[in-house]
């Protein structure tokens, strides 16, 4: 990292503008750093939703706060645009009301700028009041298990990436050519690897999955895919409407072991509502006949995909000449307790599942950004109360995944980011948050970066990428297609 700018802390003038701060582009619009009361500068890091929505509270709430938001993408909108499934177009939505608060005069997205290495964080508290980390949990989880890293096994967060067109992960090719796939893991994240390996092909041509993972899907020998859970049909983690959506999956038949079912339908009155709910569509799917229509359905379908239960992968099993994943042995296990809270326990029993496709979907993992903030490895999380970084100096803020962990679709992502503006327009309010002193904002930052040699890309440069890859969306029936790399996309906005 470049020596720190010395010059940027001792404000109202930067003697690389040679002018006073106070009349840079931001601040313009009437707001003079010599004002009694100076205007609040936050700024965000991350543009996913946590971002987008903590930067809408802010800005609806507050008259006159300015909110900047850092992303190390040049693109915007986080797992929105690079996990939420290509066929699920409805969910991007979002990226209306997201759109609207970037256009916001007083909000500033600064796209391809990583903060902790680009900026530090210590250098965004100087320029600003208050810093909310909304950076998500970009990691995974690892199983920790023999054999994990061999060749045909792939980290779901990859994978669903590299459908996704996730820069970092365009050339995961990842190999198709085995009839069998096992996914270790029954989210909902695993349903939707579940869904993008099975879809008939039709479906996928009409959304914005990236073109080599469509042409890769075209070739794909996969027929029969495996969502193995640790714990039984009681602690699925997947929901109800995805769980509906594969029954229905047009192509594609459920397997089930009945004997998992049985019993459960004697329990289901106790079960809370969502869980219930779940419990007696799986119930009706594994054990009722299906009427004739469905049966004729399933019976045409060459593809299947099952659910197998109380199984906790122990190892990968290379294929004879070591070189390739070929199984996975799994110890079959009980329950504990009862409930969400079961835990599941070996018997001592193992079982191995042969096939050549293995992925690892056991969750995502949050990251510290710098030792200057502070972190709980083992939960993955900033430690925090109702967003406020506990042991950190006033001022700083966290929401989403990194806030609470990588569990929570986007409303639940909303409320709590809601929370965490909520608790930052308090401590405003009640001046727990210093305002005396002016800052800077995002004009030092820029001056910072340009001295990096780092171009921060605007939100009109990215509404210009995304004006692109519409364009080529609109010629082969796709709502977009996506640009794959970074080069490319700062290419197009490069002044
Ligand atoms: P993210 O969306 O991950 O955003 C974090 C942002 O921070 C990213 O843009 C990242 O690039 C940026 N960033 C990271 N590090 C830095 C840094 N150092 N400097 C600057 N920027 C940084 N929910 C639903 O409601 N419906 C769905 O269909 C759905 N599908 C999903 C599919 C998948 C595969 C996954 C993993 C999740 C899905 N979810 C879905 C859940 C939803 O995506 C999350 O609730 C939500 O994205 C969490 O928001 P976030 O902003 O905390 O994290
Ligand atoms: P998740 O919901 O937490 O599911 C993780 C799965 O991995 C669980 O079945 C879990 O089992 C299992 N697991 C964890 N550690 C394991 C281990 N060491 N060995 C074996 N199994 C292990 O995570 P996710 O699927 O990544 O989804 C993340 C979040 O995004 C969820 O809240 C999800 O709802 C959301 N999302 C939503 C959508 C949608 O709305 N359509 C789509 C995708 C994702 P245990 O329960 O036993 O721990």
């Amino acid at each position: 990292m470049a020596p720190r700018c010395s010059w940027m802390w001792r404000l109202p003038r930067c003697p690389l503008l040679g002018r006073n701060l106070s009349t840079t582009r931001r601040l313009g619009a009437g707001r003079s750093l010599s004002s009694k009361s100076p205007t609040p500068q936050i700024c965000v890091v991350g543009s996913g939703p946590a971002g987008f929505y903590t930067a809408q509270h802010l800005l609806k709430h507050h008259s006159e706060a300015i909110v900047d938001i850092y992303e190390k993408l040049p693109v915007p909108f986080g797992l929105v645009r690079f996990g939420v499934a290509p066929d699920h177009p409805e969910v991007k939505n979002v990226i209306n009301t997201f759109t609207q608060t970037a256009r916001s005069e007083r909000c500033n997205f600064l796209g391809n700028v990583t903060v902790g290495r680009d900026v530090t964080v210590e250098e965004l508290q100087r320029a600003y009041h208050a810093i909310v980390l909304s950076y998500g949990a970009e990691d995974k989880k690892e199983l920790g298990i023999p054999g994990e890293k061999l060749p045909g096994v792939y980290s779901a967060r990859d994978f669903v990436g590299w459908y996704n067109g996730l820069p970092d992960n365009r050339y995961l090719s990842p190999d198709l050519s085995s009839e069998t796939a096992v996914i270790l893991g029954q989210g909902n994240v695993a349903l939707d690897i579940a869904r993008m390996l099975l879809s008939p092909l039709e479906l996928l041509e009409k959304t914005d999955v990236a073109q080599p993972a469509l042409e890769a899907l075209s070739q794909s020998r996969v027929k029969k895919v495996w969502l193995v859970g640790r714990r039984g049909p009681l602690q699925v983690a997947f929901t109800i409407k995805e769980l509906r959506e594969m029954i229905n999956l047009p192509g594609t038949r459920p397997i089930y072991d009945p004997s998992d079912f049985q019993g459960l339908g004697d329990i289901l009155k106790d079960l809370p509502r969502p869980r219930k709910r779940l419990t007696e569509l799986l119930v009706k799917s594994a054990l009722e006949e299906p009427g004739e229509k469905e049966a004729v359905r399933r019976a045409q379908c060459t593809r299947e995909w099952g659910l197998r239960f109380f199984r906790s992968p122990i190892a990968v099993l290379p294929s004879e000449d070591g070189k390739r994943a070929s199984g996975v042995r799994l110890s079959v296990t009980r329950l504990e307790g009862s409930g969400e809270s079961a835990v599941s326990v070996p018997t001592g029993e193992t079982e191995d599942m042969p096939c050549g496709l293995i992925f690892s979907s056991i969750g995502y993992r949050s990251v510290p950004i710098s030792p200057g903030v502070p972190f709980l490895p083992r939960q993955g999380i900033i430690p925090n109360s109702m967003g406020r970084v506990l042991g950190a100096p006033a001022g700083l803020y966290c929401s989403g995944w990194v806030k609470r962990g990588p569990t929570g679709v986007i409303t639940t992502t909303m409320t709590d980011s809601f929370d965490t503006a909520q608790s930052l327009l308090e401590d405003l309010k009640s001046g727990a948050l210093n305002l005396s002193n002016s800052r800077p904002g995002a004009s030092a930052i820029r001056e910072l970066l340009l001295l990096r040699g780092v171009d921060p890309v605007s939100f009109s440069d990215w509404e210009k990428i995304d004006a692109v890859e519409t364009a080529q969306g609109l010629k082969v029936g796709k709502p977009r297609e996506k640009i794959l790399n970074t080069e490319e996309m700062l290419q197009l906005v490069s002044r």
